[in-house]
């Protein structure tokens, strides 16, 4: 039965730790899952039901755009509206270009909002941009609020970009321009992070962020990141794009920084295809930790993909029913039953490593192949325990699992 190690990697010594309403980010605390909605953060209404759709996915932090006078005089109806829904996700705040009198004119979204985001590339330019950035800390310090300074690739400060470019042309032998980009995001993020200091805003409530879109950059750049400083750390390969390239290029990226102990929070930014639910971006930061055995949420079928030897799609149906079964029935098992959210369930489709595979998990069945008999074992915590036949496998073997879960994971934690 697969256990696994959860919690951070050693490798990296503790970045500092921050609380962000009652989600403590950083040091040696488990790596938290956030997510941003797409909801016009002036609808109140429909920013805070996505926000809670967000949490009861399963994201820890929610951030949510404040980019107009209207969205900021809504943030604080959205933490009443969340409050009133019994959903204590803090709300992050994402400002660009006019933060700084948004958080002036709008005390209760200062006040209402658990962290605030500022893109250094985007507060202002020439003196203005130390005036408004500083305005904002200031604030931050005043609501004693973390701050992510988050670097982004498609809005890098122009200022450090150019200096650093005029530095590299008076090298004897100049670096890469993609070098000096990457260099140009760890200096905005650094020098900013020590300006923020230098204002009064602790450094173990300042987290760091320099977004890429190239899965191999972000590795460097988080690399250094993480070798030259102490902040927390929010990982996001920015733009991941759709789909299956969207989930893999953030998982490529992530997966290796995670596992080498860099990385105190992250966020999949997938783009929705049209109509579906925002939280597939949770799931996928869910699934990257639950892979590496960083953390548990949810129970997770072993299925083997299928050959030749499967004879009918019933295989596919089966392994289908259990992962939508135990999605559907973790929210009510959490508060029943602890641990559960650690069970592997092997669903298998032959006896090549069926019985073996099975024999792992905490249940597994494995199902007759082409020219088995047709009958499928099932095995509990490495036991044969039942053979099942027929038409009603599906019925119960999910009640095998029920019953198995009341058994096993019996304690009572609510
Ligand atoms: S366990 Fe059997 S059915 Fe599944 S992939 Fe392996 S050989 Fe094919």
């Amino acid at each position: 039965m697969s256990s696994g190690f959860c919690g951070k990697l050693p490798e990296q010594p503790a970045t500092h730790s921050c609380q962000i309403g009652n989600v403590t980010l950083g040091g040696k605390s488990p790596v938290v899952v956030q997510a941003m909605t797409n909801t016009d953060t002036a609808d109140a209404a429909a920013t805070a039901n996505q926000c809670a759709e967000l949490h009861r996915a399963g994201s820890e932090l929610v951030r949510i755009t404040v980019n107009t006078p209207e969205a900021a005089a809504a943030v604080p109806k959205i933490r009443r509206q969340l409050d009133d829904l019994n959903c204590p996700v803090p709300l992050i705040g994402d400002f660009h270009y006019n933060g700084h009198r948004l958080l002036a004119e709008h005390p209760e979204c200062a006040a209402a909002l658990a962290k605030y985001r500022i893109n250094p590339g985007n507060v202002g330019f020439g003196k203005k941009k130390d005036e408004q950035f500083a305005a904002m800390i200031e604030l931050a310090c005043r609501y004693e609020k973390p701050v992510r300074i988050g670097v982004n690739w498609g809005s890098l400060d122009p200022s450090v970009l150019a200096r650093l470019m005029d530095e590299n042309r008076r090298r004897h032998a100049p670096k890469a321009n993609s070098e000096i980009m990457r260099e140009a995001m760890l200096a905005s993020a650094l020098e900013s992070a020590k300006q923020a200091e230098s204002i009064g805003l602790p450094g173990k409530r300042v987290i760091l962020s320099c977004k890429v879109s190239s899965a191999p950059d972000l590795i460097a750049i988080y690399r250094e990141l993480a070798a030259r400083s102490r902040y927390a750390l929010h990982l996001g390969l920015t733009e991941a794009g759709m789909g299956s390239k969207g989930i893999v290029a953030s998982t490529a990226a992530l997966a290796v920084l995670l596992h080498q102990g860099i990385g105190d929070t992250i966020r999949v930014s997938l783009t929705p295809e049209p109509g579906a639910s925002r939280t597939e971006e949770v799931i996928v930061a869910q699934e990257i930790l639950q892979s590496l055995n960083l953390r548990a949420f949810t129970p997770q079928v072993v299925a083997c993909p299928g050959c030749g030897r499967t004879t009918s799609t019933f295989f596919q149906e089966l392994a289908q029913a259990v992962q939508t079964h135990l999605r559907a029935r973790m929210p009510e098992w959490k508060t029943r039953y602890q641990g559960v959210e650690r069970m592997n369930v092997a669903v298998m489709g032959c006896v090549v490593n069926g019985p073996g595979e099975s024999k792992h998990a905490n249940i597994g069945i494995s199902l007759p192949g082409a020219g088995e008999a047709p009958s499928a074992p099932v095995f509990e915590d490495g036991e044969k325990t039942v053979t099942l036949k027929g038409e009603t496998i599906v019925a119960e073997f999910l009640q095998i699992i029920e019953n198995y879960v009341t058994r096993k994971y019996a304690k009572h934690v609510a």
